[in-house]
C-alpha cells in the first residue's frame, strides 16, 4: 500500500494520474487508502467513501490559531499591566512634568539675569578691558 507523499507547508500536490489536477481528497476505501483528485473521484472512486484532505488542513491551522490566541492573550495581558502601570504614572508624570516647566521657567530667568549680566560686561568692556577684567574676576569671586 502506498499513500502518496503528503504535500508539506500546505503545498497542493498533483494528481500522478491527472497531471495539472490538485490532490484535494483522500479515499477511505479500504481497496484504495490514497490521495486523489476529483477527476480519479469521479473516475475510479465513485460511491468510494472519501474525505477532504483539506479538512486535516484546516484543523492544523484550527491548532495555530489557539496557539495565536493564547500568544495574544499573553501579549493583551502584557499591553493592560503596561497601559496600568502608565495610568498610575500618569498623575506622577503629570506633576513631575509642572516641576520641569516649573524648573524650565527657573532657568529662563536665571538666563534672562545672566544675558543681563553679559550685557552689563559687554557694557563694561565696550568702557574699558582692564576695568572689565578687574569686575570679571570680582564677580567670579562673590
Ligand atoms: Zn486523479
Ligand atoms: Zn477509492
Amino acid at each position: 500500500m502506498h499513500l502518496a507523499k503528503q504535500a508539506e507547508g500546505g503545498e497542493s500536490q498533483k494528481c500522478q494520474k491527472h497531471p495539472g489536477m490538485d490532490i484535494l481528497l483522500y479515499c477511505k476505501e479500504e481497496a484504495c487508502q490514497q490521495n486523489i483528485c476529483t477527476r480519479c473521484l469521479t473516475k475510479d472512486h465513485q460511491k468510494h467513501e472519501v474525505v477532504g484532505i483539506l479538512e486535516g488542513q484546516r484543523n492544523g491551522l484550527a491548532i495555530k490559531a489557539e496557539m495565536v490566541m493564547e500568544h495574544l492573550i499573553h501579549v493583551q495581558s502584557t499591553a493592560q499591566s503596561v497601559q496600568r502601570n502608565l495610568a498610575e504614572n500618569f498623575a506622577e508624570s503629570t506633576r513631575k512634568l509642572a516641576e520641569m516647566k516649573e524648573e524650565q521657567k527657573k532657568l529662563s530667568d536665571i538666563l534672562t539675569q545672566v544675558d543681563e549680566k553679559v550685557t552689563t560686561v559687554k557694557e563694561i568692556v565696550k568702557a574699558g578691558p582692564s576695568l572689565a577684567g578687574d569686575n570679571w574676576r570680582q564677580n567670579r569671586k562673590s
